[in-house]
C-alpha cells in the first residue's frame, strides 16, 4: 500500500522546506519532495534561494565588493595595494562551498525533525495522491496525504526567439557561474536580479549595459530613492538604458548582437555575453494532473485565497508560485502560517497567524552598492490614494558612522500619516540598509508612529541614527540637519 502522510510538501525551497519543518515541529507526519540536484546529481534542498538565487548571488556580491574596495576605494583610508587580481575559479569555489554548506544543513534539519525526503518531481493527482518521477520521467513512488502544500517556486522567464545556449546568452542561473569576466556584458532587464548581477560583473571588470523596457527606473521603489540609486549606478559606470525594448539577439563573429527599440529608433549593441533577467514565472509545468482540482490564474500562478488555500480541498500553495512578492522571506512566512493552519485543523494547535495576504510589512532589499531597502508604501502610492502624509528624510552623509566608514551616501526617508503619525512607509538607500530596515519592519508591525521611533534611543555612532533622525525629521525636528520636512 502507498505510504500515507499527514502532510506532503512539494518543493524544498524557502516556502516548502520551512513549511515541512514547521509541520514536523507541530507533530505532523511530513514528507518533502524536491527535484533540485547539485552538480553530482544529488538532492540539493533549499530551492532557488539557496542553490541559484539569494545565497550564491550575495556570495558573489560580497566577493566583488571586496575586490572593488581593495582596487581603489580603500585608498581614501590610506590603504594601498599593488598587483590586485581576482581568481574567478576560487571566487566560485567559495560560493559553491557556502551553497553546499547551507543545502546540506537543510537535509540535516529534515533528519533532526524527522521529515521524510524524496528526490524527484512531484505530481498532484485527485484526492491528494502524489506521484514522484525521476529525471527521466519514470514513476518512482506514489504517496497519499491528508494535506498537500504546493511550493514549486519559480523559474526565469524566457524571452521568445532568444538563442539561449548557457554560454553567451544566459539566464540568472548561468550568470552565477561564469568562468571568466566577460569584457562586454549586456543585461536585459533592470530589475533586482539584473542590477545585482550587473553590479557583480561590473565590479570585476565588465563593461555593463543594462537595457530596460520601462521608461521609469525601479518602479516599485519610492522615486526619491530610485533617482538617487540611478545617480550612483551611473557614476559607477553601469550604463542603464531606459525605455529600451530588446527585440532580437543574434550571434556575430566575435560575440552577440543585441537589437533594441527606443521610441521609434532601433539601436544595436555588440557584447560578448547577454544575461536575460526579465522576471520569473511560477514553476507549475507537470505539477498538477487535470483532475487534481487546483486552479491556475491567468498569468500561471496557483490560485489561492487569503490563507493560501487552493480550490482543491486540503491542498495549499505558498511562495513564488502564488500571488504577492517573489521573495524568500515571504515564501517562508507563508510556509509557517500554512503549517500552523493545518495543525490547527488536524491537532487543534492554536498558534495561527492570520492575514496571510497582507504584504505591507514585507521588507524589500536590493543588494547593490549602495544597498536599497524599503517597507510599506511609497510616497506616490500614498498620494494617489489621497492619504495625507508627512515625510522626513536624513542623509547618511550627516552621520558620523557613515563618514568614519567612508560611505557617506544615500538617505533614509520616512513617511507617516499626517494626523495620526502612524508609519506608512520607510525607504532607504545607503550602507547596510538591508540590516537597518528590520527596525522599521518591526515598528510597522507594531503600528508604531514616527514619534515612537523618534523617542527610541539609538546607539551613537551608528548608521541607525539616520533612522532616528528621519523619524525626528517627520516632525521637523531633526537635530543634525536644517529643518525641511514638507507637509502635504
Ligand atoms: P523556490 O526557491 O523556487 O523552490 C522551489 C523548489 O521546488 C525548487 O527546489 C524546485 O526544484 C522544486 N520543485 C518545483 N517543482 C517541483 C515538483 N513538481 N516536484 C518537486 N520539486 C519541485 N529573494 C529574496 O528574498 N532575497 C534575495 O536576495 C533574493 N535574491 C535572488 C537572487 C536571484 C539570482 C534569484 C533568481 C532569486 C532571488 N530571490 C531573492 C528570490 C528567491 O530566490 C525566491 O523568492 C524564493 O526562492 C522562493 O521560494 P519558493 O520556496 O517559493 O521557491
Ligand atoms: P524583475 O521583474 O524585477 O525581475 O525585472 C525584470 C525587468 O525586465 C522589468 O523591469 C521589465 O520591464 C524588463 N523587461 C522585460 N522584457 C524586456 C525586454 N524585451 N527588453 C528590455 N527589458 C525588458
Amino acid at each position: 500500500m502507498d505510504e500515507h502522510y499527514d502532510v506532503i510538501v512539494i518543493g524544498g525551497g524557502p516556502g516548502g522546506y520551512v513549511a515541512a519543518i514547521r509541520c514536523a515541529q507541530l507533530g505532523l507526519k511530513t514528507a518533502c519532495i524536491d527535484a533540485q540536484a547539485n552538480a553530482q546529481g544529488q538532492l540539493s534542498l533549499g530551492g532557488t534561494c539557496l542553490n541559484v538565487g539569494c545565497i550564491p548571488s550575495k556570495a558573489l556580491l560580497d566577493s566583488s565588493e571586496n575586490f572593488e574596495r581593495l582596487n581603489g576605494q580603500f585608498k581614501k583610508h590610506g590603504i594601498h595595494a599593488d598587483n590586485i587580481s581576482i581568481d574567478i575559479a576560487k571566487m566560485m569555489e567559495r560560493k559553491d562551498k557556502i551553497v553546499a554548506k547551507l543545502t546540506s544543513g537543510i537535509s540535516q534539519l529534515f533528519k533532526a525533525n524527522k521529515v521524510d525526503t524524496f528526490h524527484g518531481r512531484g505530481k498532484l493527482l485527485k484526492d491528494r495522491v502524489v506521484e514522484i518521477y525521476d529525471p527521466n520521467g519514470k514513476l518512482q513512488n506514489t504517496l497519499r496525504s491528508d494535506h498537500v502544500i504546493l511550493a514549486p517556486g519559480s523559474t526565469p522567464v524566457k524571452l521568445p526567439d532568444i538563442p539561449y545556449n548557457h554560454e553567451t546568452v544566459v539566464d540568472s542561473t548561468d550568470a552565477l557561474a561564469f568562468d571568466h569576466v566577460p569584457l562586454r556584458l549586456g543585461i536585459i532587464g533592470a530589475g533586482v536580479i539584473g542590477l545585482e548581477l550587473g553590479s557583480v560583473w561590473r565590479r570585476l571588470g565588465s563593461q555593463v549595459v543594462i537595457v530596460e523596457a520601462l521608461d521609469n527606473f525601479l518602479t516599485a521603489a519610492d522615486q526619491d530613492i530610485a533617482r538617487e540609486a540611478m545617480r550612483h549606478f551611473k557614476r559607477q559606470g553601469l550604463d542603464i538604458r531606459l525605455g529600451a525594448t530588446v527585440t532580437k539577439v543574434s550571434p556575430t563573429d566575435d560575440g552577440m548582437l543585441l537589437e533594441y527599440c527606443q521610441g521609434d529608433q532601433t539601436h544595436e549593441l555588440n557584447v560578448d555575453r547577454v544575461i536575460v533577467a526579465v522576471g520569473r514565472a511560477p514553476a507549475t509545468a507537470g505539477l498538477l494532473a487535470p483532475e487534481c482540482g487546483v486552479n491556475l490564474e491567468a498569468r500561471g500562478f496557483i490560485e489561492v485565497d487569503g490563507n493560501c488555500r487552493t480550490a482543491a480541498e486540503h491542498v495549499w500553495a505558498v511562495g513564488d508560485a502564488v500571488r504577492g512578492p517573489m521573495l524568500a522571506h515571504k515564501s517562508s512566512e507563508e510556509g509557517v502560517a500554512v503549517a500552523e493552519l493545518i495543525a490547527s485543523e488536524m491537532v487543534g494547535s492554536t498558534k495561527v497567524k492570520a492575514h496571510l495576504a497582507e504584504f505591507n510589512t514585507v521588507p524589500w532589499v536590493i543588494y547593490t552598492d549602495p544597498e536599497i531597502a524599503w517597507v510599506g508604501q511609497t510616497e506616490a502610492q500614498l498620494t494617489e490614494q489621497n492619504i495625507p502624509i508627512l515625510t522626513g528624510s536624513f542623509p547618511f552623509a550627516a552621520t558620523g558612522r557613515a563618514l568614519a566608514m567612508e560611505e557617506p551616501v544615500g538617505m533614509v526617508k520616512m513617511i507617516a500619516h499626517r494626523t495620526t503619525d502612524r508609519l506608512l512607509g520607510v525607504h532607504m538607500i545607503g550602507p547596510h540598509v538591508s540590516e537597518l530596515i528590520a527596525e522599521c519592519v518591526m515598528a510597522m508591525e507594531y503600528h508604531a508612529s514616527a514619534e515612537d521611533l523618534a523617542r527610541t534611543i539609538h546607539a551613537h555612532p551608528t548608521l541607525s541614527e539616520a533612522v532616528h533622525e528621519a523619524a525626528l525629521a517627520v516632525a521637523n525636528r531633526a537635530i543634525h540637519k536644517a529643518p525641511n520636512s514638507r507637509v502635504r
